[in-house]
């Protein structure tokens, strides 16, 4: 089977991140990424959709994942507004017309499509709970007008219901993650057409961690399943991205771990794809 990892991180390697910035801090370490590129096709991964680094990985990634068999595409780094979650991934702004100052950099850099975080990320201490922070739902139109403006797709990062509705009414391309949706989330996906990758993998591999509170990634994950056999009823385009090299999600492998999770929930490989083609042809730029 040909996999399409809709949502990874090639610089990560399914262990602590901190580590993997390190390795790669005073210049991209090829050999890593070669072998990684390797591994990728090993697994039957054909298509990879990075969403970023701050360090040069993607980009390196990019250029050589032709001659692996892999169609790359990647944001090159993401964005995030100061003091919010992001800073792992990539830039920060604090104004709209510093966002315009980073979209302008990655069409310089000739980024295939722009990431925006839009909320914080599960904090696994509760059910629903998320790190604090976020933008505020007024502030997201404007910014996703820009990157549509110049050309891109925007794929962003966002959890709880109030901001994933904001973002799909501005015209948002995919939701990533996308925990605690409810209803009208579901029928925006669906009246918008944009893609869900839920990353369900990313999740999985919170369960039974120490640190957090013992049962609330299982519980985030069937609400989550819930929502995605709802919107197989509704016709929503969903793919499989599995956020691979996030902690105990393997770089290679993390893929299939997702289709299985995906399957669970419902989902067939002919509607997994359905999701997956469709971030492929949009995720280009000017596409
Ligand atoms: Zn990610």
């Amino acid at each position: 089977m040909a996999y399409y990892e809709c949502h990874g991180h090639i610089f990560m390697d399914g262990h602590v991140f901190r580590d993997a910035m390190e390795l790669h801090r005073n210049g991209v370490v090829r050999e890593v990424v070669d072998e990684r590129l390797g591994l990728l096709r090993e697994a039957g991964v054909v298509y990879y959709r990075d969403g970023g680094d701050r360090l040069g990985v993607s980009a390196y990634a990019r250029s050589r994942a032709e001659e692996y068999g892999v169609e790359y595409r990647t944001c090159l780094f993401g964005t995030h507004k100061r003091h919010m979650y992001g800073g792992l991934v990539g830039y920060a702004f604090d104004t709209a017309s510093d966002f315009r100052a980073l979209t302008a950099r990655a069409k310089a850099e000739k980024a295939d499509f722009i990431k925006l975080m839009i909320s914080g990320i599960m904090d696994f201490q509760s059910f629903g709970g998320l790190t604090g922070g976020g933008l505020e739902p007024e502030e997201i139109p404007e910014l996703i007008k820009i990157a549509h403006g110049e050309g891109f797709r925007v794929m962003a990062h966002v959890n709880g219901a109030e901001r994933i509705k904001a973002a799909l009414e501005a015209g948002l391309d995919s939701v990533e993650h996308g925990y605690f949706m409810d209803d009208e989330c579901l029928v925006l996906l669906k009246e918008t057409g944009a893609v869900w990758v839920p990353t369900l993998a990313a999740t999985a591999g919170f369960a039974g961690r120490s640190g957090f509170v013992q049962g609330v990634a299982e519980a985030n994950l069937r609400h989550a399943c819930e929502m995605l056999r709802r919107a197989k009823e509704l016709g929503v385009l969903v793919a499989a991205g599995s956020d691979a090299g996030a902690v105990n999600v393997p770089p290679d492998r993390g893929i299939h771990i997702e289709h299985t999770l995906l399957a669970a929930a419902g989902l067939t490989p002919e509607d997994v794809r359905r999701g997956d083609n469709a971030i492929r042809k949009r995720f280009v730029y000017g596409g």
